[in-house]
């Protein structure tokens, strides 16, 4: 067999705020963009360009869907 055992790591994907994901950041060509949740998935300037929202106080990935809020 053969595991993965890299799945995880370092990466904190708990947002460890309360409440929980109080904001949303990300990265667009080197500047910072704020991020909203979109709970029917990512929008797909997100999808197209691999963004990655991050929370904007403890840093934990956010895995769920969001979009650019600009
Ligand atoms: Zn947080």
């Amino acid at each position: 067999m053969f595991f993965r055992w890299r799945s995880g790591g370092s990466e904190v994907t708990t947002c460890a705020c309360t409440p929980e994901w109080p904001e949303l950041v990300s990265s667009l060509d080197g500047h910072p963009v704020r991020g909203v949740p979109s709970p029917g998935g990512s929008s797909p300037m997100v999808l197209m360009l691999g963004l990655v929202a991050v929370c904007g106080r403890c840093a934990a990935r956010y895995r769920g869907g969001w979009a650019v809020a600009d």
